[in-house]
């Protein structure tokens, strides 16, 4: 089946309308209409091969929600009409000791939603820029908020587990201060989350304009990471800090803030490292930096319902297919509150 996709041809090229093939529906397969798909950083990243294992054509987006089109003869957890989602993983071996715990993110064969290797056209996958997708049943979520939030699901299904899964990791929660690093699509997430579970939450921007913005989304206090006046007066007091940001930047700057058995979470994916942190910042205290990689798919599922149950959506910005190479230079300047979200109708336009 052919559908309509936006994608890359090349890494310094800009995206553009192109047809790609789906296939059949398999006896495990769920066939979805896509409604909307979020635009994340990591998408920014892989089209424009600053990872450097991009295959094109690369059709990004994995914040992906929709209707059941159509089930394979031998689905039994959703059925057509069915408001679903799918996130950053559409298949994995589903046999080793990380997929029977349930967490297929850190399968050594984990599938990607896009860019991963698979016997479908093209030999590698494509993501959720287009008008539908099939996906083995074992990944997709169920979406139980009310249809009219379905745009600001999207971003749950990255930004959100992203975000989620370290701080219930952690335990963050009543009576722990919890760090956020960076207000976008994964760190606007991580402070309403956060927020949720009870932690005091600290925002952590670079932008002034945020100042404001951080304290509606639930943080109780916003620092400006720049001013090394704000910065110290938090010196050894959280007990985790996630840091989102998606360019390499000084850590010791946040690892001084934990307190004793403080962790620093970096889920922020930047093309080029972060300059070594000093060891002394480590030793003192016995602090650990710490990597985290999205979530798998029971706790996504159930990142999705504790959203559900308390009201939690992404805010957004709606585009249009055709308006997807300004929105990456927009996100690239942070100017974006807080997740571009791709109207899928749009891709026919
Ligand atoms: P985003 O919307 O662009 O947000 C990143 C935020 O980081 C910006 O809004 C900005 O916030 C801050 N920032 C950006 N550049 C900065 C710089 N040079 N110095 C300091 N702060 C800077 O991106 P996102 O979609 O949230 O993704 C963030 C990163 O996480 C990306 O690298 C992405 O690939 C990665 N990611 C990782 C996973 C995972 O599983 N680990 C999953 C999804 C995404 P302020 O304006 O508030 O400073
Ligand atoms: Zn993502």
């Amino acid at each position: 089946m052919t559908v309509k996709a936006y994608g890359a041809h090349g890494g310094d090229q800009p995206l553009e309308a192109m047809d790609i093939t789906r296939r059949a529906v398999g006896a495990h397969d769920v066939q979805i209409d896509i409604a909307y798909c979020g635009v994340c950083h990591s998408d920014l990243h892989q089209a424009r091969g600053e990872w450097g294992n991009t295959q094109y054509p690369c059709v990004p987006g994995h914040e992906i929600v929709g209707r059941v089109a159509a089930v394979g003869a031998h689905v039994s957890s959703v059925r057509p009409g069915d408001l679903v989602g799918v996130g950053c993983i559409v298949d994995s071996c589903k046999q080793c000791e990380d997929c029977d715990a349930g967490l297929e993110n850190y399968c050594d064969g984990m599938i990607g939603t896009y860019n991963f290797p698979t016997a479908d056209e093209p030999g590698w996958t494509l993501g959720g820029y287009s008008q539908q997708v099939v996906v083995h049943e074992r990944y997709v979520l169920r979406v139980s908020h009310p249809e009219a939030q379905l745009a600001a699901v999207a971003p749950l299904l990255c930004a959100g587990i992203t975000t989620y899964s370290p701080l219930r990791h952690y335990n963050a929660g009543p009576g722990k201060k919890v760090g956020i690093v960076g207000i976008g699509g994964l760190g606007h997430m991580g402070i309403k989350l956060a927020h949720a579970m009870g932690a005091h939450v600290v925002a952590f921007t670079t932008s002034e304009s945020k100042r404001e913005a951080a304290r509606d989304l639930g943080a109780d206090e916003v620092v400006l990471s720049s001013s090394a006046e704000e910065m110290a007066a938090h010196a050894k007091t959280f007990d985790l800090i996630i840091n989102t940001v998606a360019a390499p930047h000084d850590l010791d700057a946040f690892l001084t803030l934990l307190k004793r058995d403080g962790n620093l979470t970096l889920v922020g994916a930047p093309a080029s490292p972060h300059p070594s942190p000093a060891v002394f910042n480590l030793i003192f205290k016995r602090r650990a930096i710490a990597g985290s990689m999205i979530g798998g798919i029971p706790e996504t599922q159930e990142m999705l319902d504790f959203c559900a149950r308390h009201g939690i959506v992404s805010d957004i910005e709606l585009i249009k297919a055709s308006e997807i190479n300004e929105s990456y230079e927009r996100m690239l300047k942070g100017d974006v509150k807080y997740r571009f979200v791709i109207d899928s109708a749009t891709l026919t336009a």
